[in-house]
C-alpha cells in the first residue's frame, strides 16, 4: 500500500462511457478506457486490508461474497499505482483466464465486497482489471504459449463458451490434446451470441480464441454433438469429456395468442441479430419503427433494450415482476454481499436520454396478446400485481382496476432459461437434477457417466461469465487428475 490515505485523496472515479445518445447510433462497446493518471489514482483507493473480502470468493446460496475466480486484487492494484503493468498481468493471469471478458461485462460482486464499500464507494476493480490486459495486448505481452510437452492424452470439450473455453486452456496448459466442439459457426458461447456487441466486440472474443488456436487448441465448429457426432464415437476417441453446453433453453410465456407473428424469444433476437452484423446482412427479426416490449426485469431483457434503441425501434418498455429496487443497501443485504438496489444500467440510460423515461415497468404481469385479422401482434394486454404473504407463503397478487392495454408490433420474452437441452441430456444417459441441470458428484465435476464430466451453466443454471470460467477451471483439475491416474494404471498394469 505505496499511497496511505490514497482512498481519502481520490474519490472513486467511474469508468468513462461514450455519450448514450450518440452510442446508440452504431453498435461499439459503450465504454472507454481509463487513463493512465486515472488508473494510478484508482488503484491507490486500495487500502490493502488485512482480510480483502473482495477477492474470498465465499459461496451463499446462488451468490457470491467476492470475486467468484478469487483473482488477487489487492496485489495487481498495488503493482499498477507502481506502474508495473507487465507483473500486474502476471497476478491476474494466476487466476483468470479471460481478463478481457470479465473486465467488460462482469457485474463485479468483488466491489460489493470491497471494504471502502461499508461507508463510501469501492475501488473500481473491473476498471483496472480490463486495463491491465488490454495493455497487455497493446504491449505484446500476451503470447501464444503453446505446452512444451504433450501427455498424449486427448480430451473432448462439447461447447465453447466461457467455461469450456477456459477449461479447454487449462487443459492444453497441462499438456493434453484439446479439441473443443462447437455448433454455432464461431466459438464463444454466450461471449459470441448473447452478450451484445455494445458490451463486448466480437473481435475481442475472436482476438482470444484465436490465441488458443495458435497453442494448439482444436475448435470443430458447426459440429453439434449428439447429431454430428454421437456420444459413442466420442468417448471411443477420446480419454475425457466435459460437458459445457450452458442452460439455454428459454421459459416460455403460455398464454392467449402466443403464437402471434412478432413475439419472440429475446435469445432468438439477440442471436440472430449478432449473426446479422457479423454476416453484413439485413436483422432478421427487426425493432425498426415498431413499439417493442420486453417481458422479464433481466439482464437479458435489458440487453434486448439496447438492441431494439440501435435498429431504430419507434419506443421501448421492459415489464418486471419484482418491484423497483430500493436506492441502498436493505438490512437483510448487508455488506460484503452484491449490492441489491436501484442501477441505471447502459441499456436505460439510453432509453432515459432518448425517450426522457426509464424503460422499466415494475410489478406487472402480461396477460394476453391481440393480434391483428393477419395473425400480426398489435397489443398486449397487463395488469398490475403485488407480492403478499399468506399463511407463511409469498403469493402474486393482481390489483383490481388496473388492467392496461399496450400497442406493440414486437414482443420479447426473457423471462429466464430452463437449463440444457433434455435430448442430449437423454442421449448422453446424463443424470439431471430437480431443476433439470446436470447432476454432478456431491463437491465434484463428474457426472453419473465415468470420464464424463460437466461444468459451467449446464451444471450450475445460468450464470456469469466469472463463475463459468471458475467452473472451467475447476473442471479442467478434476479432469487432469483422472487423466493422470488413468495414465498410473495403464502404467502399472
Ligand atoms: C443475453 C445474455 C446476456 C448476458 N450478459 C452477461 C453479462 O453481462 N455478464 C455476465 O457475467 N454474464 C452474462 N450472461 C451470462 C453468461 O453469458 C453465461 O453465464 C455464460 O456464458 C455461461 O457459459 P457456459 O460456457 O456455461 O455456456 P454458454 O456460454 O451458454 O455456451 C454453451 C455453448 O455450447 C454450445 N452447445 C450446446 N450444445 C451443444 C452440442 N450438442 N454440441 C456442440 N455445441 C453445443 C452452444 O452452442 C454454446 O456455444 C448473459 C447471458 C445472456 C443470455
Ligand atoms: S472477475 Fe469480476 S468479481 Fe473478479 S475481480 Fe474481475 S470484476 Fe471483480
Amino acid at each position: 500500500m505505496s499511497k496511505v490515505k490514497g482512498f481519502l485523496t481520490y474519490p472513486r472515479k467511474k469508468n468513462p462511457e461514450r455519450n448514450p445518445l450518440t452510442r446508440t447510433k452504431d453498435w461499439g462497446e459503450y465504454t472507454l478506457r481509463h487513463s493512465e493518471k486515472d488508473m494510478k489514482e484508482q488503484s491507490a483507493r486500495c487500502m490493502d486490508c488485512g482480510t480483502p473480502f473482495c477477492h474470498t470468493g465465499a459461496e451463499w446460496g446462488r451468490s457470491a461474497i467476492g470475486c467468484p475466480i478469487n483473482n488477487l486484487i489487492p496485489e495487481f492494484n498495488e503493482l499498477v499505482y507502481q506502474g508495473k503493468w507487465k507483473q500486474a498481468l502476471a497476478r491476474l493471469d494466476e487466476t483468470n483466464n479471460f481478463p478481457e471478458f470479465t473486465g467488460r461485462v462482469c457485474p463485479a460482486p468483488c466491489e460489493g465486497s470491497c471494504t471502502l464499500a461499508i461507508n463510501s464507494d469501492p475501488v473500481t476493480i473491473k476498471s483496472i482489471e480490463n486495463e491491465i490486459i488490454e495493455r497487455g495486448f497493446d504491449n505484446g505481452w500476451v503470447q501464444p504459449e503453446p505446452p512444451t510437452h504433450r501427455t498424449g492424452k486427448k480430451v473432448a470439450i462439447v461447447g465453447s463458451g466461457p467455461a469450456g473455453l477456459a477449461a479447454a486452456d487449462q487443459l492444453n496448459k497441462a499438456g493434453h490434446w484439446v479439441t473443443v466442439f462447437e455448433r454455432d459457426d464461431r466459438a464463444g458461447g454466450l461471449l459470441m451470441y448473447g452478450i451484445p456487441n455494445m458490451k463486448l466486440e466480437k473481435e475481442t472474443v475472436e482476438r482470444r480464441v484465436n490465441l488458443l488456436k495458435e497453442e494448439e487448441i482444436e475448435f470443430k465448429l458447426n459440429t453439434e454433438i449428439g447429431v454430428d457426432i454421437s456420444r459413442e464415437q466420442l468417448t471411443k476417441d477420446y480419454d475425457a469429456v466435459i460437458v459445457c453446453t450452458g442452460a439455454q433453453q428459454p421459459r416460455d410465456l403460455p398464454i392467449e395468442k402466443r403464437e402471434s407473428k412478432g413475439v419472440h424469444f429475446a435469445m432468438d433476437y439477440l442471436t440472430r441479430s449478432t449473426k446479422a452484423l457479423n454476416d453484413g446482412s439485413e436483422f432478421p427479426i427487426s425493432a425498426e419503427g415498431k413499439d417493442v416490449i420486453v417481458i422479464g426485469g433481466g439482464d437479458t431483457g435489458a440487453d434486448c433494450v439496447a438492441t431494439a434503441l440501435r435498429q431504430n425501434c419507434k419506443s421501448v418498455v421492459q415489464f418486471g415482476k419484482h418491484p423497483e429496487q430500493p436506492k441502498d443497501r436493505t438490512d437483510d443485504n448487508p455488506w460484503p454481499h452484491f449490492p441489491l438496489t436501484f442501477s441505471l444500467e447502459y441499456a436505460y440510460e439510453e432509453a432515459y436520454k432518448k425517450y426522457k423515461k426509464d424503460p422499466r415497468e415494475y410489478e406487472i404481469l402480461t396477460k394476453r396478446f391481440e393480434t391483428s385479422d393477419d395473425g400480426s401482434l398489435k397489443s398486449l394486454q397487463t395488469v398490475q400485481v403485488k407480492k403478499e404473504l399468506v399463511d407463511g407463503e409469498i403469493i402474486t397478487k393482481e390489483i383490481p382496476g388496473t388492467e392496461k392495454e399496450w400497442d406493440t408490433q414486437l414482443v420479447l420474452i426473457a423471462i429466464g432459461f430452463t437449463g440444457p437441452e433434455k435430448d442430449f441430456l437423454d442421449q448422453f444417459n446424463l443424470k439431471n437434477t430437480d431443476r433439470g441441470l446436470i447432476w454432478t458428484k456431491k463437491s465434484s465435476y463428474m457426472t453419473n457417466q465415468e470420464g464424463v464430466f460437466a461444468a459451467g451453466d449446464a451444471r450450475r443454471g445460468q450464470s456469469l461469465v466469472v463463475w463459468a470460467i471458475r467452473e472451467g477451471r475447476e473442471v479442467a483439475d478434476e479432469c487432469h487428475s483422472f487423466l493422470m491416474n488413468q495414465h498410473k494404471a495403464a502404467y502399472i498394469s
